[in-house]
């Protein structure tokens, strides 16, 4: 300010000082302050012009209130930008955070539509950002559930449980959160695991009970039927029968707890360098000799020289297990080929039969605990129903993974996949 009167002071001044000479000093003053009002003029039009398009015009150059004042609005203008800046990099973060989420969060407006969604909204309910923004949100979810929790403010923050409007095999679990008054939040997230756990938990209990029942009832109503008075023979033709289910429970149980001490990781793992086909080998003869009287061939397919780092009781088992579902599963003269291959899977063993096949429904529960394709002839060929249970669970705990795949009546091939981490070369000593 003072700088602009000092100015404006020296201007006139030497202006009456010159006027005095042509003995003009009034009008030379009067000039002199009407160029420099006009100058003022002029720098504060382009002061507007600046302030109006700040990225088009170049600032006033003028020293004095003008050059404060732009000095001024420059600072203002670069805080604003660094504080856009850092809220620009918190919204960015918080919607990369929450489109990480593995749940699905759809911000809904006060009539139900949808004003934002994240990546999983996509995938679990096909609410796709920002293709459907202001649809509402009945209009993309129509389970009949969804409508009420939608409409009644007292049903606000209950759960329920909706088929996935994209995938009928998905179950949902939705919930509505209000926030900042008419605003709420649809949170829909992925249970179809969990219900099938719980199913295959509650299926466990009851078939492990009906499993023991069974031959607990025949050997109870044989001891029920046996009095002082009976005669030895029936005694001695009813042993075999008593003697059979007895083992059949005995298997079973033992069958458990083998899932049971897996499961928990109560016994530890003893990796040792494993000759995959030395054990393959063995394999086999130990199936002939289980086989006795029913004639398979069994063909061995070793096409790769590599070793595994496992346990081998452990691996020993699982593969025996399948070469003996293979023999017990599929009719005499079948042929039965263990393969110990690499390809796009990497290093597997498979075991391989050309018996009846089993029907594609059955092939994702096969490892279930009890489940069984055919319960009348399983049961006859003496499994506990246990046995691809212990193979999936032998397999995980060496990162490993079982593929099934299987045909009717063209047979069936369980594939164990290794992970690289514990195929080696040959090791010669
Ligand atoms: P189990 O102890 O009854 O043999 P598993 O868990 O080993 O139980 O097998 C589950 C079911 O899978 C069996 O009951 C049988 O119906 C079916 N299965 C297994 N292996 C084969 C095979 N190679 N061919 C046909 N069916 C098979």
């Amino acid at each position: 300010m003072q700088w602009d009167n000092w100015r404006l002071l020296t201007l006139v001044s030497l202006a009456g000082f010159i006027g005095l000479l042509f003995e003009q000093m009034l009008t030379f003053m009067f000039l002199a302050a009407l160029g420099y009002a006009i100058w003022l003029q002029h720098n504060w039009f382009k002061l507007r012009e600046w302030l109006e398009k700040p990225k088009k015009n170049r600032s006033p150059s003028a020293e004095g209130v003008i050059d404060d004042v732009c000095r001024y609005i420059e600072q203002m203008r670069q805080q604003n930008s660094n504080r856009k800046k850092k809220l620009t990099g918190y919204l960015k973060r918080f919607q990369q955070a929450t489109a990480a989420l593995p749940d699905a969060i759809v911000v809904l407006g006060e009539y139900g539509e949808v004003e934002w969604a994240n990546q999983s909204a996509r995938e679990l309910l096909g609410v796709r950002w920002p293709r459907d923004n202001n649809v509402r949100i009945n209009n993309l979810i129509r389970d009949p559930a969804f409508q009420p929790l939608l409409e009644d403010p007292m049903r606000q923050g209950s759960i329920i449980t909706v088929k996935s409007p994209i995938d009928e095999t998905m179950q949902l679990e939705l919930k509505l959160v209000s926030y900042m008054g008419s605003n709420r939040l649809l949170i829909a997230r992925d249970i179809t695991q969990t219900i099938k756990l719980q199913r295959m938990r509650r299926d466990f209990v009851a078939n492990v009970s009906h499993e023991l029942r069974t031959p607990l009832t025949v050997l109870r109503g044989y001891l029920e039927a046996f009095t002082d008075d009976t005669p030895p023979e029936m005694l001695r033709s009813a042993l075999p029968a008593m003697r059979q289910q007895s083992e059949r429970m005995h298997l079973m149980i033992k069958d458990l707890l083998v899932l049971s001490q897996l499961e928990t990781g109560e016994k530890a793992l003893r990796r040792v360098p494993t000759d995959v086909a030395k054990l393959l080998q063995s394999i086999t003869e130990d199936a002939y000799r289980l086989q006795q009287y029913r004639q398979h061939q069994i063909k061995l397919d070793i096409q790769i020289n590599k070793w595994l780092v496992c346990d081998s009781d452990e691996i020993r088992s699982a593969i025996s297990n399948l070469v003996f579902n293979a023999v017990k599963y599929t009719p005499a003269e079948s042929v039965i080929t263990l393969r110990w291959q690499q390809d796009e899977d990497g290093a597997c063993l498979s075991v391989e039969d050309n018996g009846d096949g089993i029907a594609e429904h059955h092939l994702d529960r096969l490892t279930e605990r009890f489940y069984r394709v055919d319960k009348g002839r399983t049961t006859d060929a003496g499994g506990t129903g246990l046995g691809l249970a212990i193979v999936k669970h032998v397999l995980q705990r060496h990162g490993a993974r079982l593929k099934i795949s299987s045909e009717l009546g063209q047979g069936s091939c369980f594939k164990c996949c290794f992970p690289p981490a514990i195929v080696v070369e040959e090791i010669t000593v």
